[in-house]
C-alpha cells in the first residue's frame, strides 16, 4: 500500500521519539535522525549540518548518502554554497539542478555532484539557527508541498533534539575528561614509579598497591576504607530450621517485609535521584510478586530445606539463568537477583536493614555493591565506592553516577589486598585505585583533585546554589521544557520547576489526537521528575506556525491573529477537556499549575474555569482521585491582556509575560519574520512598558508574574526585568546557570537604576544607548 505523506510524516515523527530515548550521545543522535528520514523520504541523502560556535561555520556533522569520510571534515561558511544559504536566508532553499544553482559549491570529498535536487531547511532552537538539514537526490526531482511540510515538521522537533542532546554531550565531556585525566594519571604514574606491585606504604607502612578495574563514575576521592559486610555462606549453613508450617509463614513474612522495603527504596531514590534511577526498584518488586517464584521457594520449603535455604537455592537458580545470558544489560540482571536473596534472606534471618549510618566519611569498599545499598547508605558519607564484582552496567553504577560519587568497579584482588582503615585513592576517571599511597602519589592525587574540582566547578557549579542577588533578594529560576527528555537536561541546570511546560509535544508525535489516558501518562512523567516542585503545564497552544499533521486548520489570511491557541481549545470543548482530563488525572503525581495562553479577556477566564470545574467534576463520578486546588495562571502575551491585567490577575493565581509573542502583537512585528527582525524588538519603550505595568499590577494584587519568554535569556535582560520587579524567570534550561550567575553578581539596587534609567527613555535609540553603558558598568557579556 502507498504511504501517504502524512502517515509518512507521522511514522517518521514516531521514530525520532524514539530516538530521542534511544540515542546516547550527539553523533548517535544524529545518525539515527538521518539515516530514519533518509528512508521515510525517499531520498538518496540526508545530511546535518551544525553550526560551529563562531555562528559562521557550518559542519557536516551526520550523512546518509554522502561519503562518510567527509563527517567533521566537510565545512563551509554560512555565505558558501546552498546550506549556507538556508542560514544566511533563515529559510527553505530548494532547487532540483542544485549544480546550476548560482550558490552552488563543490566539495569534492562528499562525492556530491552525483546529486541534483536539493531541499534545506534551517535547524532553530528557539529563534537562532543551529543548523541545517538538507535531502538531495540524484534524480532532478520537485518535493511537493506534503513533502516540505513533513520535513519542515520533523526539523521543528531536530531543533531541540540536537540542542538538548549537544547539552548533554557538554556537561558530560566525558570522553575528553577522560583522556586528560589519563594523560595527568601517566605523569602520577612515571613521577611514584609505582607499577602495579606492592610497596610500603606512606603513612603507616601498611602495604600499599595499586589495582585496576572499571571506571564507572567519574572523579577522585581519597580516604578511609569501609568495609560492607555481606552475609557469607555460613548464614545459609547455620540457618535454623523450624516445621514446614513455620517456615512458610516466616518466608511470607519476610517476602512482605522486602516488598515494603523495596516500595521504600523507590520512594527514596526517586526523590533522590529520578524515577529513571528508581526504576530498578520497581523490577524488584515485580520479581517479589511473580507467583513463579514464590512457588518455587514455597515447593523447597514442602521438601523440608527451611526457607533461608529455599530462597537461596531458587536464587542462586535465577542468578545463573541470567548470567549466562549473553546480552550484558540482561546478565547483569542476575545482580538484581542476587540482591533480591540477599535482602530476603536478611529479613528472614532477623538482619532487616536500616539506613547503614557511616560515622565519618569513607570510602566503600565490597565484593560487590547492590541497588538497595545504595539508596540505603548515608549518601553524603560515602566519598567513593570500589568493588571487587559488578561492571559499568550495573545499577549500581548508574547510580553512582547519578548520585556524583567516584566509582571503580570489577577490582579483581580487591578484597584481598584491602583492610579495615587502610587509605585509599579512588580515580574513577581512569580505574585505578591506589591502596595505602606513598606521599608521591598522594601529593600528586591532591593536585590533579583541586584541578578536576575546578574543571567540574565551571561546568555546574552553579547548579546547587540558589538565585539570589548580592543584597539577598531570592529569584526562582525555572526552566521552559516540551519533551520528556528535557526534564533531565532541566535538572542538570539547576531548574527550581518548570515555569513554562509546552504540552504541543505530545500531540505532534502521535497519529491523531492522544486520549486523556495517553496524555495522564506523559505528564505524570513530567511532574514526577520534579518531585515536590511546581510544573506549569500550558494547554495546547497550536495554530499560528504550529501546526498538528492530522488536524485541518482552516486558511487564514492572518493566522498569527487567528484560530489559534486558548481560541482552538474553547472551540473545540473536545480536545480541551480531554487535555484538561490528562493534566487532572497526572496531578496528584506531583505539583501542577495550569497555565492558559493567548487569554485576551476575563470571559475566557471565566469560560475555563467553568470547564475545568466540570472536567473534574466528571473525573470524580468516575472515582478518579484529582487535585481540587491546583493554582491556575493566564499568560500575558498580547496587547489587551497588558491593558487589562488588573482585571485578569484578580481572576487567577499567577501571571506569567510570554515576551516572545508579547513583542510580536505590540510592535506588529512576525516574530519569525527575518526581514523584519530590526523592528522585533525587545526594548521598545511599548514592551518595557508593558512589562512593568504587568509587574506592578501584579505585586499590587499580592500575585506573582513571572517571565517565560526567551528575553530573560539574555543577563542583562534578565538585571532589567528584576529591576522591574520580576522575581521569577523561566528560561531554556541551558541558559539557567548564566543567568544565576549574573544574578549572584549584582545587587536589586543595581536592577532599579537600570531599569528606571531604561523606562525613562525617550526613544529606542536613548535605551540603546542606556543599554550599551550598563553592559560596560555591569560586565555583561
Ligand atoms: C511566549 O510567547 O513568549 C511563550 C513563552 O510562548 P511560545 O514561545 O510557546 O509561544
Ligand atoms: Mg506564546
Amino acid at each position: 500500500m502507498k504511504e501517504t505523506h502524512h502517515s509518512m510524516g507521522l511514522r517518521t515523527l514516531e521514530d525520532i521519539s524514539s530516538i530521542i530515548l534511544h540515542s546516547h550521545d550527539l553523533p548517535e543522535t544524529l545518525e539515527n535522525i538521518v539515516t530514519i528520514v533518509a528512508r521515510r523520504m525517499h531520498t538518496n541523502v540526508c545530511s546535518i549540518y551544525l553550526l560551529e560556535n563562531d555562528g559562521e561555520t557550518l559542519v557536516l556533522k551526520a550523512t546518509k548518502g554522502l561519503s562518510k569520510a567527509s563527517v567533521n571534515r566537510t565545512s563551509m561558511k554560512v555565505h558558501e554554497g546552498l546550506t549556507g544559504l538556508v542560514v544566511e536566508s533563515h529559510g527553505m532553499v530548494m532547487t532540483d539542478n542544485a549544480p546550476s544553482h548560482p550558490r552552488y559549491k563543490y566539495f569534492k570529498e562528499t562525492r556530491e555532484e552525483k546529486f541534483l535536487s536539493f531541499l534545506g531547511l534551517p535547524l532553530f532552537e528557539r529563534k537562532s539557527p543551529i543548523g541545517v538539514i538538507v535531502i538531495q537526490t540524484r534524480e532532478a526531482r520537485r518535493f511537493t508541498e506534503d513533502e516540505i511540510s513533513t520535513l519542515r515538521t520533523i526539523t521543528f522537533q531536530i531543533g531541540s533534539i540536537v540542542h538538548n542532546a549537544r547539552l548533554l554531550d557538554s556537561i558530560q565531556h566525558k570522553e575528553q575528561e577522560r583522556a586528560w585525566l589519563e594523560q595527568e594519571l601517566a605523569k602520577v604514574k612515571n613521577a611514584s614509579s609505582l607499577d602495579g606491585t606492592t610497596k610500603k606504604g606512606g603513612k603507616r607502612g601498611a602495604k600499599a598497591c595499586v589495582l585496576g578495574g572499571t571506571a564507572v563514575s567519574a572523579g577522585f576521592s581519597q580516604g578511609r576504607v569501609y568495609i560492607l559486610d555481606r552475609f557469607n555462606d555460613k548464614v545459609i549453613q547455620l540457618a535454623k530450621v523450624g516445621s514446614n508450617a513455620e517456615e512458610h509463614h516466616k518466608f511470607t513474612i519476610a517476602l512482605e517485609k522486602v516488598k515494603i522495603q523495596t516500595l521504600y527504596m523507590e520512594k527514596r531514590v526517586s526523590e533522590m535521584l529520578s524515577e529513571d534511577d528508581a526504576a530498578i526498584f520497581h523490577t524488584h518488586l515485580m520479581i517479589l510478586e511473580d507467583r513463579g517464584f514464590a512457588t518455587k521457594v514455597t515447593e523447597l520449603i514442602d521438601q523440608g530445606i527451611g526457607a533461608t535455604r529455599a530462597v537461596h537455592e531458587v536464587v542462586h537458580h535465577y542468578v545463573q539463568a541470567f548470567a549466562a545470558m549473553e546480552d550484558p544489560y540482561l546478565r547483569e540482571r542476575s545482580v538484581d537477583m542476587e540482591d533480591i536473596g540477599r535482602r530476603i534472606i536478611d529479613a528472614l534471618e532477623g538482619n532487616g536493614k536500616t539506613p547503614l549510618k557511616l560515622k565519618e566519611k569513607r570510602v566503600i569498599v565490597a565484593e560487590d555493591i547492590f541497588p538497595s545499598d545504595l539508596a540505603m547508605l548515608d549518601h553524603d558519607k560515602i566519598l567513593g565506592i570500589v568493588t571487587e564484582r559488578g561492571n559499568a552496567y550495573s545499577h549500581a553504577a548508574i547510580m553512582a553516577k547519578s548520585l556524583g560519587i567516584p566509582a571503580v568497579l570489577g577490582v579483581s584482588g580487591l578484597m584481598a589486598a584491602s583492610q579495615v582503615k587502610d587509605e585509599i585513592i579512588v580515580d574513577g576517571s581512569s580505574g585505578f585505585v591506589y591502596l595505602n599511597p606513598d606521599d608521591a602519589v598522594r601529593q600528586e592525587y591532591e593536585r590533579l583533585e583541586r584541578d578536576h574540582a575546578v574543571r567540574l566547578k565551571e561546568m555546574e557549579g552553579l547548579r546547587d546554589l540558589p538565585a539570589v542577588t548580592t543584597d539577598g533578594a531570592r529569584i526562582t529560576l525555572n526552566a521552559n521544557i516540551g519533551l520528556v527528555s528535557d526534564v533531565r537536561v532541566a535538572n542538570l541546570n539547576g531548574a527550581e520547576g518548570v515555569g513554562l511546560y509546552r504540552t504541543e509535544f505530545p500531540y505532534m508525535a502521535r497519529p491523531a489526537f492522544p486520549d486523556r489516558m495517553e496524555q495522564a501518562g506523559i505528564y505524570s512523567r513530567v511532574l514526577k521528575g520534579f518531585p515536590g516542585l511546581a510544573v506549569n503545564i500550558r494547554t495546547l497552544d497550536i495554530g499560528g506556525d504550529k501546526s498538528l499533521p492530522y488536524f485541518d486548520f482552516p486558511r487564514e489570511d492572518n493566522p498569527f491573529l487567528g484560530w489559534r491557541s486558548i481560541r482552538v481549545s474553547l472551540e473545540r470543548q473536545d480536545i480541551f477537556r480531554e487535555q484538561l482530563a490528562g493534566i487532572l488525572l497526572a496531578s496528584t503525581d506531583g505539583c501542577p499549575t495550569i497555565m492558559f495562553p493567548l487569554v485576551s479577556c476575563v470571559d475566557e477566564i471565566i469560560e475555563i474555569r467553568s470547564i475545568l470545574a466540570s472536567v473534574r467534576e466528571e473525573l470524580e463520578q468516575q472515582g478518579h482521585e484529582v487535585c481540587r486546588d491546583i493554582p491556575l495562571g493566564v499568560m500575558i502575551e498580547i496587547p489587551a491582556a497588558v491593558q487589562t491585567v488588573e482585571l485578569l490577575i484578580n481572576e487567577v493565581d499567577y501571571v506569567s509575560i510570554g515576551t516572545n509573542d508579547l513583542i510580536q502583537y505590540i510592535l506588529a512585528a512576525d516574530r519569525n519574520n527575518p526581514r523584519i527582525k530590526s523592528y522585533y524588538d525587545p526594548h521598545h519603550p511599548a514592551v518595557l512598558h508593558s512589562i512593568k505595568r504587568v509587574a506592578d499590577a501584579a505585586a499590587q494584587a499580592g500575585k506573582k508574574a513571572s517571565v517565560c519568554g526567551e528575553m530573560a535569556s539574555d543577563p542583562l535582560n534578565a538585571l532589567l526585568l528584576l529591576g522591574m520587579g520580576i522575581t521569577e524567570f523561566s528560561l531554556s534550561a541551558p541558559s539557567i546557570p548564566l543567568i544565576k550567575q549574573t544574578i549572584r553578581n549584582h545587587s536589586r539596587e543595581e536592577c532599579r537604576t537600570l531599569a528606571d534609567a531604561v523606562l525613562a527613555c525617550r526613544s529606542n535609540a536613548q535605551v540603546r544607548q542606556v543599554l550599551a553603558e550598563a553592559r560596560k558598568t555591569l560586565r555583561l557579556p
